[in-house]
C-alpha cells in the first residue's frame, strides 16, 4: 500500500513531518523517506530500506541533516521515494501511491508522442512509478496541468504530494478518491496525510478529507484549491475491514467503529453457540470485540501477539517468509483454549493457509468448537486499483480455486457473489470444510456497508461484487 505525509509551517517542520510519515509505518514494509526545502532552497532527502527495521529507527540518527518550513514523507511498497526531479517546469520533490496498471503504455507514450529524451532509472529492470509520474507531470506546460494529466492517464490510482522549489506543497488525491487523504490544521502550519491518526497526537485538528482527484495548494494558513473534486467516488472499502488504523476516520467514517458495527452485524446474522469471542490479530479483535458485545458473551484472546518484534501488521512480500511470520508471532494460551467452543473473528480469507493452521492448533490445544466468521464477503476478484498486496494472481483466492475446481476456467463469478445462491453456499461450506471449521460465514456486503457508514456508491466493492465505477465508466 503504502502512505504520505507533508507538512508546511511558519517554523521548522522536521519534527511534525518525522512523527507524522511514522504513523503510516503500518502501511508498508520497503522504503521510508523525507525530503524537505533547506533555507537554502535546495531540497534535503533521505530514503532507507525499512524492510528489517522500523521507519523511526532509521531516521532517528540523521534527522538532523533535516531542516526547512516544508517537506513531504513517505512509506513506500514499491518504489524508493521521494524523488527530487529536475524538469523544465523547475525542481520539485514527489511521492505517489497507488497502482499503475498500464505504466509500460504511459512510458512509450512519454519515449513516442512526447518527444521525452528520458533515460529512466531502473534497479531490477523495472521503472518505478513515482519517476513515471513525474516525466508525465513534466510534458504539461505546469504542475497542475501535469497532475491533471496523470489523473487522466493512470488506469488503476494515483494520489501523490508535490513539493516545488519555491516552497510550493500540493497534495492530489487519485480520481476516484479510492485512498484517502485528510488535511489537518494547528496554530501557523498544515498538515497532509493518508491516515488521520497522525494529526492528533502532533496538536493537528481535522479540517477535511480532499475529494476525488481534487487537488490542493496547502500553505501554513489554510488551502487554496487547484482542481475540483471529481463526482464520482470509489474508496476502498477495505481501509475499514482491514488495513487503516483504528485511530484513523476516513470521510469521517472512523475505523476501529466501523469494526465493531462489523462483528455487530456478523453476530445478529450469524450468531454462534461459543463460550467467548475472539479475535485473531490484530485488525480481528475489534470485529470480534463487536462481536461480542452484540451476542452478550464473553471476550477472550487466545491466541496473544509477540508486539515486541512483530509490532506491524503488513507481511512481508513472499508467501513463505509471511506464513513463518504468521506463525512465530501468535501464541496460543492453553487455558483459554482447553474444552471451549469459540467463536473467531478474521478480517478475510485469502488463501486460507493460515487459518487452516489456526484452526489445527485450536484443536490441537483441546479446542471443542471453532466457529469463524469473516469480517468482509468472500474475495473474487484481485484487487486493480491498489497496491494491496493480499493476492497477486485470481487463483491465490481460495474461493476462485473451488470455482476452477468445479466449473473450470470461465466460470459465471457473479452467482458466487450472492450469498442467497445455491453455489455461494457451496463454496462457503468446500472453505469450511478444508479449514476444519465447526461452522463458516462471511459478512454480506450489505451489512458491510452499512457498517462502514457511507452509501454504497461511494465505496469501492470490486474485490468482492466484480463491480466497479471504472468498469462502468469504460463501458459509456
Ligand atoms: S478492489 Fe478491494 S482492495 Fe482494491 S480498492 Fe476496491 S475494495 Fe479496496
Amino acid at each position: 500500500m503504502g502512505g504520505f505525509c507533508g507538512v508546511v509551517s511558519n517554523s521548522d517542520c522536521v519534527s511534525d513531518l518525522f512523527f507524522g510519515t511514522d504513523y503510516h509505518s503500518h502501511l508498508g514494509t520497503h522504503r521510508g523517506g523525507m525530503a524537505t526545502l533547506g533555507p537554502e532552497g535546495l531540497f534535503i532527502r533521505g530514503i532507507h530500506n525499512i524492510s528489517n527495521a522500523p521507519f523511526r529507527s532509521k531516521f532517528d540518527r540523521e534527522l538532523e541533516r533535516f531542516s526547512g518550513k516544508v517537506g513531504i514523507g513517505v512509506i513506500s511498497d514499491t518504489d524508493p521515494q521521494p524523488l527530487v526531479m529536475t524538469s523544465k517546469l523547475g525542481t520539485f520533490a514527489i511521492v505517489t501511491v497507488g497502482l499503475i496498471n498500464n505504466i509500460e503504455e504511459i512510458k512509450q507514450e512519454l519515449f513516442d508522442k512526447h518527444n521525452v529524451q528520458l533515460q529512466f532509472s531502473t534497479t531490477s529492470g523495472m521503472v518505478g512509478p513515482t519517476e513515471v509520474v513525474s516525466a508525465l507531470i513534466a510534458t504539461r506546460p505546469t504542475i497542475v496541468e501535469g497532475v491533471k494529466y496523470v489523473q487522466e492517464r493512470v488506469q488503476g490510482s494515483c494520489s501523490m504530494l508535490i513539493l516545488d522549489d519555491k516552497g510550493r506543497l500540493y497534495a492530489a488525491r487519485d480520481k476516484y478518491g479510492r485512498t484517502p487523504i485528510v488535511l489537518g490544521k494547528k496554530d501557523g502550519a498544515m498538515m497532509v496525510v493518508q491516515e488521520s491518526c497522525a494529526l492528533a497526537n502532533l496538536g493537528y485538528e481535522y479540517v477535511r478529507d480532499l475529494g476525488p482527484g481534487e487537488m490542493v495548494e496547502i500553505i501554513p494558513e489554510g488551502v487554496v484549491q487547484k482542481i475540483a473534486p471529481g463526482d464520482k467516488m470509489a474508496i476502498c472499502a477495505f481501509l475499514w475491514v482491514y488495513y487503516g488504523f483504528p485511530a484513523s476516520s476516513y470521510e469521517g467514517r472512523n475505523v476501529e467503529m466501523a469494526r465493531y458495527r462489523c462483528g455487530g452485524a456478523l453476530a445478529r446474522r450469524y450468531p454462534a453457540p461459543a463460550d467467548a469471542a475472539c479475535g485473531i490479530p490484530d485488525s480481528g479483535t475489534s470485529h470480534a470485540l463487536g462481536f461480542a458485545h452484540e451476542a452478550g458473551i464473553k471476550y477472550a484472546r487466545p491466541f496473544v501477539k509477540y508486539t515486541p518484534t512483530w509490532a506491524r501488521s503488513f507481511m512481508p512480500q513472499d508467501q513463505r517468509t509471511r506464513e513463518h511470520v504468521a506463525a512465530m508471532k501468535l501464541i496460543p494460551i492453553a487455558g483459554l483454549i482447553k474444552d471451549k467452543s469459540l467463536v473467531f473473528c478474521d478480517d478475510s480469507i485469502v488463501r486460507g493457509t493460515q487459518l487452516g493452521k489456526q484452526a489445527e492448533r485450536l484443536y490441537r490445544d483441546g479446542c471443542r468448537e471453532t466457529h469463524m466468521r469473516i469480517a468482509c464477503p468472500p474475495l473474487m476478484y484481485p484487487c486493480e486499483f491498489i497496491n494491496f498486496s493480499r493476492s497477486k494472481s485470481v487463483y491465490d483466492l481460495i474461493t476462485r480455486r473451488y470455482v476452477r475446481g468445479h466449473e473450470g476456467e470461465g466460470a459465471d463469478i457473479e452467482k458466487y457473489t450472492n450469498p442467497e445462491s445455491e453455489e455461494y453456499a457451496k463454496m462457503v461450506e468446500f472453505i469450511r470444510e478444508k479449514l476444519n471449521l465447526t461452522s463458516l460465514a462471511f459478512q454480506t456486503v450489505d451489512d458491510l456497508v452499512k457498517a462502514i457508514g457511507l452509501p454504497k456508491e461511494k465505496l469501492c466493492t470490486y474485490c468482492w461484487t466484480g463491480r466497479d465505477v471504472s468498469k462502468e465508466e469504460e463501458q459509456k
